[in-house]
């Protein structure tokens, strides 16, 4: 049995630990879940949906938003008690932390990012992604228990159509208040129109050519085609753009059907984060910058000429 813990955030499962599930069900039939928080319960049973046949549901009243130690906690002790072959996570910032946590608690080794997974006894082998995915590690991990986290969309998400519901047990896992103490305590609105960048199928991306008052009609190119802005660490180093718009090694690592990258040079720490778009078109002065051999389409020309005028084609397209 393969145990997967499922994230959610404020009443949405995440669609990235949808993925964890696809992993788990290509190394065992019976897979089951994890999940913590308060609302949990309501949203466990749609997880029979991608293969789950039951999910650990830890619905501690104190628990009311993302809470990484309690989870790990909760984690490691569905653990003990189901004894699985493996407990596997998304490998997303979030995925990785409540893992580490759990692993830190059952005192067992962690493998993130992991792209391959094959269990044998005693002795797991997995291929995991190193030096932001510049290089694949094949490695042998001695544990009882595997724990690993699936790197982000190495997996599709994976549904069944007519599957039953997933059974919902609730357990209380002991939590100390130390548990508590890393939470989330504000939120501030990032402005980005309610597409998360993680998830978004089209990303207009800028990075230092578009120049700090530039990104006007990036945001109105995200706006009509349905996706999100995203950006360069230049950009957001300097403050333009907020760092949850970052995308690379040091900010979200996306997958998105459509990505443009506009006045960005393709340095590998921003290529990390973007590499599996399905589509991409750069925009970039210079036709021998690094990002122009990734792109499915590469323009060579000023953004700030050229932005402007494939945001008013678009608006005609779309009548
Ligand atoms: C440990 C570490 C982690 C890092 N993590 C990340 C990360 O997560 N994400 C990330 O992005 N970077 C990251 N970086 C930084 C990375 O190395 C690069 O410095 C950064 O990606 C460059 O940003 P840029 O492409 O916007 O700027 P530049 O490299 O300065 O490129 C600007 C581009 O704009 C073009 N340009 C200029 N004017 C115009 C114009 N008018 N129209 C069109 N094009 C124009 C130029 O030809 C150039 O190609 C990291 C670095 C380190 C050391």
């Amino acid at each position: 049995m393969i145990l997967v813990y499922v994230d959610h955030d404020r009443g949405t499962l995440d669609e990235l630990s949808l993925q964890a599930i696809t992993a788990a069900r290509g190394l065992d039939s019976d897979v089951q879940a994890v999940m913590v928080g308060s609302d949990a319960v309501a949203l466990a049973p749609r997880l029979g949906e991608f293969g789950v046949g039951t999910v650990h549901v830890a619905a501690d009243p104190r628990i009311t938003d993302y809470t990484p130690m309690a989870s790990g906690r909760a984690l490691a002790s569905a653990a003990q008690q189901v004894s699985p072959a493996a407990v596997l996570a998304v490998g997303s910032p979030r995925g990785n932390e409540v893992l580490a946590h759990a692993a830190a608690v059952l005192d067992e080794p962690f493998a993130a990012e992991c792209t391959e997974i094959s269990l044998g006894a005693g002795v797991a082998t997995v291929t995991r992604n190193r030096w932001a995915g510049n290089v694949l590690e094949t490695a042998r991990v001695h544990a009882p228990m595997l724990i690993a986290s699936v790197a982000a969309h190495a997996f599709a998400t994976e549904s069944i159509p007519g599957a039953a519901p997933a059974s919902v047990v609730e357990f209380s896992p002991e939590l100390t208040d130390a548990d508590l103490a890393v939470r989330v305590v504000d939120r501030v609105g990032s402005g980005g129109g309610g597409v998360s960048l993680a998830e978004a199928k089209v990303i207009v991306s800028g990075g230092r050519g578009v120049g700090e008052g530039g990104f006007g009609p990036l945001e109105e190119l995200a706006e009509l085609l349905g996706g999100t802005v995203g950006c360069s660490r230049v950009v957001t180093s300097a403050g333009w753009r907020p760092h949850a718009e970052q995308v690379g090694q040091t900010g979200t690592k996306v997958a998105p059907d459509l990505y443009f990258a506009i006045g960005i040079s393709g340095a590998t720490q921003h290529i990390a984060g973007c590499k599996n778009a399905k589509t991409m078109i750069a925009i970039n002065t210079d036709p021998e910058a690094t990002i122009m051999s990734y792109a499915d389409y590469a323009i060579v020309g000023d953004a700030g000429q050229i932005m402007p005028a494939i945001v008013d084609a678009v608006r005609a397209a779309k009548g």
